[in-house]
């Protein structure tokens, strides 16, 4: 550990979650000095996830019985009422992933592409120097200055990387789902392939709750963005008293998880000189859904291909690192962005107007195409035009 802190560097990524560790896998691979750093003594641990993942394929990634625990094949919608509205998608299909083994794949999978990995080791600060930053980092109570080219900040919720560097990304409280959940054993399911999902103001204010069938056990959770109460007592009280309680009857928990999820769209800029912001920290996550692990792993690919680039060009101002950006946008801007605005739609309505709304979709919907899904419900219930008209 130590002969590594003290090395110097092309890169060093900041954080080995889904992002950090695509983006030293790409690094690496294309032969730039690299170096991730976790400060969690094990990668993967804790885990604030309810671990579902639309896809991992286009990633060259098979899905191994190691860590794949469930096949998904599309999602039930429960309004406040009980309104039911059945999503799939035709061939498409998703995993619940067991985090603790995920992460650690993809990790092992960066060192596998030459990679230098440490543990138990935090960022504590960032410091320009001439064409270099150093990463001042604290190990078993030592402090080391790593020296590297570029810093790839991909350091989640609570990044602090990329505002040392002088980008905008500290998450204010409230743009922060506030989550809580439990993985339990003994979960009555309505479909072990199907994912639940449940709103309502009261039981989960500008969030919902969601039941994710992970084989022998289920992640009961859910996500506020309301201070009234903490996300723990809205989830008993769901368990206890919510319309899937006798189905959460005999359940019983193995773990708990809470965490936030910063679901107020993408930060400013994630790019300066040697510095790139990747995943959770940047914002890349669905201000709607709160799914955020495909997005840093495929913005970290990114970032990871764009240093390398940048190394081998011996240049790497933000006027070349700008690549990142402009990738990363080209491909999933215009998604983060509807689905802040659907997310603010949601939360400006009461229970009576997303019963309306489940019944505008109907019992059944193929695919996830929102902007087909607007025009069916205002065709359907005129009502909540005042809603959507903005987006047609
Ligand atoms: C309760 C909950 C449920 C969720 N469910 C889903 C879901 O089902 N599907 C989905 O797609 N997304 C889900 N998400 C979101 C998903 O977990 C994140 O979007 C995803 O993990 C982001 O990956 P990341 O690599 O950007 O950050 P993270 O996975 O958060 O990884 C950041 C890493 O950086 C490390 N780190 C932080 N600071 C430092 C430092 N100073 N020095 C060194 N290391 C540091 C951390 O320890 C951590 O390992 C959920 C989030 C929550 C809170």
């Amino acid at each position: 550990m130590m002969r590594e802190l003290n090395d110097i560097y092309d890169v060093v990524v900041v954080g080995a979650g889904p992002g950090g560790c695509m983006a030293s896998y790409a690094s690496a691979k294309n032969g730039a000095k690299t170096l991730l750093i976790e400060k969690s003594q094990e990668i993967g641990e804790p885990v604030r996830c309810a671990e579902a993942i639309p896809s991992i394929e286009e990633f060259g990634i098979e899905p191994k019985p190691e860590f794949v625990r469930n096949i998904i094949k599309g999602g039930i919608l429960f309004s406040p009422s009980g309104k039911k509205v059945i999503v799939t998608q035709d061939k498409a299909q998703g995993y619940v992933v067991e985090r603790k083994i995920f992460d650690k794949y993809l990790a092992i999978r960066a060192a596998k592409a030459g990679s230098k990995v440490v543990v138990k080791t935090t960022a504590i600060g960032l410091e320009k120097d001439g064409d270099y930053w150093n990463v001042i980092v604290e190990f078993l109570g030592e402090e080391y200055c790593i020296k590297t080219k570029i810093v790839i900040a991909a350091d989640g919720v609570e990044s602090n990387i990329a505002e040392y560097a002088g980008l905008k990304a500290k998450k204010k409280p409230l743009e922060v789902c506030s989550c809580a959940e439990y993985e339990m054993a003994n979960v009555r399911l309505l479909d072990k392939n199907m994912m639940e999902f449940y709103f309502g103001n009261e039981i989960s204010p500008g969030g919902y709750v969601w039941i994710f069938p992970k084989g022998d056990t289920a992640n009961v959770g859910l996500g506020v963005r309301d201070r009234k109460k903490k996300a723990i007592d809205y989830l008993e009280d769901f368990i206890e008293n919510g319309m899937a309680k006798d189905r959460l009857k005999e359940a019983t928990p193995i773990e708990f998880k809470v965490g936030g999820a910063p679901v107020s769209g993408p930060i400013e800029k994630t790019y300066t000189d040697g510095v790139l912001v990747v995943g959770d920290a940047a914002g890349q996550i669905s201000p709607l859904t709160g799914g955020g692990i495909y997005l840093a792993m495929d913005c970290g690919l990114i970032a990871g291909e764009v240093a390398s680039k940048a190394i081998k060009m011996n240049d790497w101002s933000e006027k070349i690192l700008k690549e990142y950006e402009d990738r990363w946008k080209e491909k999933h801007y215009e998604y983060l962005m509807n689905h802040l605005k659907y997310r603010k739609i949601l939360e400006k309505m009461s229970d009576d107007e997303l019963d309306a709304l489940a019944e505008a979709l109907g019992e059944s919907l193929d695919g996830v195409d929102l902007k087909k899904f607007v025009k069916r419900i205002i065709t359907k219930k005129p009502s909540l035009l005042k809603y959507f008209k903005d987006l047609l």
